[in-house]
């Protein structure tokens, strides 16, 4: 489905939640899996030393991280950020550094007391807490997990060993696949883009054990492929392959996943709901790939009587199905073999987890470090069991008072879309009036889920982090195939209450906000209206926008792919939507490098529609209350709003992982959303009176206005 690009391409599981405010964090550099140990628990503490350290201080707004000596005309970015960004530098264990990182380390920060508290008291067995514990000592035994070294592994390469046939192989690709290593293809099973109700099983891109298709293709790319030859071959000479073997094995992976990266389609063609879906009943399936054993692979899945299927890209799977005849098994092997060594290493001994973090950190984003081991733990509970960790995050770090302020805020900003909607002069009544329709259905979630995930089939043990992790993998997969075919569960989350992001969910036409985002410098009880209609208001703005946005207004009311519009408003959308594409092919992250306007331009749509539509909801606060209508540290409240806005967007990235986001990430980086919305508006330019001629001034026959 279209929202696989969120993730890193190569996991096993599609994500199926639709577009974010932030690009999610991948899973454990890029991967996925997982083990454990130990007897006292009172002595786990004493040998892990793993009290937390004092939370860092919340990341709220402030005048002191401007650098006033910028001319807000000149570069607002800097002008709203300059202090920050010189006495901010990226930490060592880190690729970027940014608001939302600074309030996520936070939550990481909180998480890990939990952590500590769980393992300090007695829990009743097959609680949330004895999971979260359990997981969490399991993780944090270096000694143990040296001890077992790749011990671990060693089942799941004496199965590849032992496959004779294509059907032997397809079968370990499914079963690998659900317990935590994806290749050949992705697979998930989401909601159907065109009968929302039910979940459908899908069959995507994928098969790439680096980020994007570029990586393989493109000259810029050329020295992260040569570190990916170099430490796919260490990786295999460490389970065990002569080094020269290990080196020509090497050479073959490379080349499989070239072919599978040619045959794939760039992420901005991703974007495109109505040209990544094809329906096809599983006979036809079954004919269109005649050297992909379909039956044996739905067989595997659990899903041998399904009448049909999405396949998102048939182009890919065709290409995929001819590659499968053209290389021999003991090729596809080799493959299979660095797929499961690949997806697990993050959580065997410290040489298999340095080798990985020795590409996927350092290469791949320049990161210095790792994170600490109780952080790299917690990231691992929060992929694996996230609901379980969630519900003691909630309980202890979200107030209900949020919950009220925030459904109230989401009331203001939709009162604001909704007479937007019905203004709007380029659009035609017939299709606003199902843009009516469809606003009127639309939902929120906030905070955390009604009913949290159920784990208690799921085996935690304290001394098998392992197979804690495939477990875990293997539950959530067993889960989300049972429901091919069922109606779709409104109720669910697609992130854990811990996160700091939020998404809209096309399918169930629904904004969801997560505890984690609803805290400083996103949502701040102590700071004035201006400062917070900037920042937690324009993320509600964004979110709404997206079921408006080149994507999302696909999308009918119901949350089925429906072409609602007449095919003159479609055509003013785009007119419309072009100048954001223009606008930020225009801006380069690093020297000769631009943002792609057409894979960022649902993001960049949001941002400013977002935006617009919070500063509209401000002036209406202020309208009703006119004492709020004040200077504070010196600046009007437009001036807060538009201060805070860019706040938010503080940046500093490392080079490598500059270039890796702006080749998957959706989103625009910061620098260019702390600005680019608002050289749109004539608000903005009103509010520090800058005039045309200036670095910031945007032509007004040039500026965007869609929503
Ligand atoms: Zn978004």
């Amino acid at each position: 489905m279209p929202w696989c690009f969120a993730k890193d391409s190569g996991d096993h599981k599609l994500s199926n939640h639709p577009w974010t405010f932030l690009l999610k964090f991948p899973k454990l550099n890029c991967m996925q899996f997982m083990f454990r140990l130990l007897a006292s628990v009172v002595a786990t503490l004493f040998l892990f030393n793993s009290v937390a350290e004092p939370s860092p201080k919340i990341p709220r707004f402030s005048v002191d991280y401007m650098d006033k000596s910028v001319a807000p005309d000149a570069d607002f970015f800097h002008y709203a950020n300059g202090n920050w960004v010189k006495n901010n530098p990226v930490p060592p264990d880190k690729s970027r550094w940014a608001s939302f990182t600074e309030l996520q380390e936070r939550n990481w920060y909180l998480i890990h007391e939990i952590l500590d508290s769980v393992c300090a008291e007695k829990s009743a067995p097959n609680s949330d807490e004895q999971k979260v514990r359990d997981f969490f000592l399991s993780a944090m035994d270096t000694n143990h997990l040296e001890q077992l070294g790749f011990k671990p592994l060693q089942a799941g390469l004496k199965r590849i060993d032992k496959i004779k046939t294509r059907e032997e192989f397809f079968r370990a690709v499914a079963d690998f696949r659900h317990s935590g290593a994806g290749s050949c293809f992705g697979e998930g099973v989401s909601p159907d883009l065109k009968n929302s109700g039910v979940y459908a099983l899908y069959l995507t891109q994928g098969g790439l054990g680096m980020p994007d298709r570029d990586y393989y293709l493109k000259d810029s790319f050329a020295k992260q492929r040569q570190a990916y030859g170099v430490h796919v071959a260490k990786m295999l000479a460490m389970i065990g392959e002569p080094e020269d073997e290990a080196k020509k094995n090497s050479v073959t992976i490379l080349e499989l996943e070239t072919a599978m990266a040619k045959a794939s389609k760039s992420r901005a063609d991703l974007r495109d709901p109505i040209a990544n879906y094809h329906k096809f009943t599983v006979a036809q399936a079954v004919t269109n790939y005649p050297h992909l054993p379909m039956l044996v692979y739905l067989d595997e899945c659990g899903l041998k009587k399904m009448p049909d299927l999405i396949i998102s890209q048939p182009e890919f799977l065709d290409a995929f199905d001819k590659l499968v005849e053209s290389r021999p098994l003991a090729e596809w092997k080799t493959y299979l073999r660095w797929h499961l060594v690949r997806a697990t290493a993050p959580y065997l001994n410290s040489a298999a987890e340095d080798e990985s973090f020795a590409f996927n950190g350092k290469v791949l984003r320049d990161q210095e470090v790792q994170e600490p081991r109780w952080q790299r733990s917690a990231r691992a509970i929060d992929a694996e069991i996230g609901e379980a960790l969630g519900k003691l995050f909630v309980e202890k770090h979200f107030p209900p008072a949020a919950r009220a302020r925030m459904l109230e805020l989401v009331g203001n900003l939709k009162a604001v879309f909704r007479d937007r909607l019905q203004k709007l002069e380029w659009m035609s009544e017939t299709t606003r009036a199902k843009a009516l329709v469809k606003f009127d259905r639309f939902t929120q979630k906030i905070g955390h889920p009604e009913k949290f995930r159920d784990y208690s089939t799921v085996k935690i043990k304290p001394d098998d982090y392992f197979g804690n992790v495939q477990r875990a993998d293997l539950f959530e997969a067993k889960r989300e195939l049972a429901r091919v075919g069922k109606s779709v569960d409104r109720t669910e989350w697609h992130m854990t209450p811990e996160t700091v992001n939020a998404y809209y969910s096309p399918s169930i036409n629904e904004i969801v906000f997560p505890a984690g985002i609803l805290q400083p410098p996103f949502f701040d009880a102590d700071m004035d209206d201006a400062v917070n209609y900037g920042a937690i208001g324009v993320v509600i703005g964004h979110e709404m926008t997206h079921g408006y946005d080149d994507q999302g207004r696909k999308y009918d009311g119901e949350g089925n792919l429906n072409d609602w519009w007449t095919a003159d408003d479609a055509k003013a959308f785009e007119a419309r939507a072009q100048k954001v594409v223009d606008q930020y092919n225009g801006y380069e992250a690093l020297p000769g490098l631009h943002v792609n306007g057409k894979l960022t331009l649902g993001e960049n749509i949001a941002d400013l529609g977002g935006t617009s539509i919070a500063y509209e909801a401000l002036q209406r606060a202020l309208a009703k209350d006119p004492s709020k209508r004040k200077k504070i540290d010196g600046f009007t409240p437009e001036q807060r709003f538009f201060i805070s806005l860019a706040q938010i967007w503080r940046t500093n990235i490392r080079e490598a992982e500059a270039r890796r986001l702006v080749t998957v990430d959706p989103h625009s980086p910061g620098q260019f959303r702390a600005i680019g919305p608002h050289v749109n508006l004539q608000e903005f330019y009103d509010a520090f009176d800058i005039k045309s001629g200036s670095a910031m001034w945007r032509e007004p026959e040039l500026r965007a206005k869609i929503w």
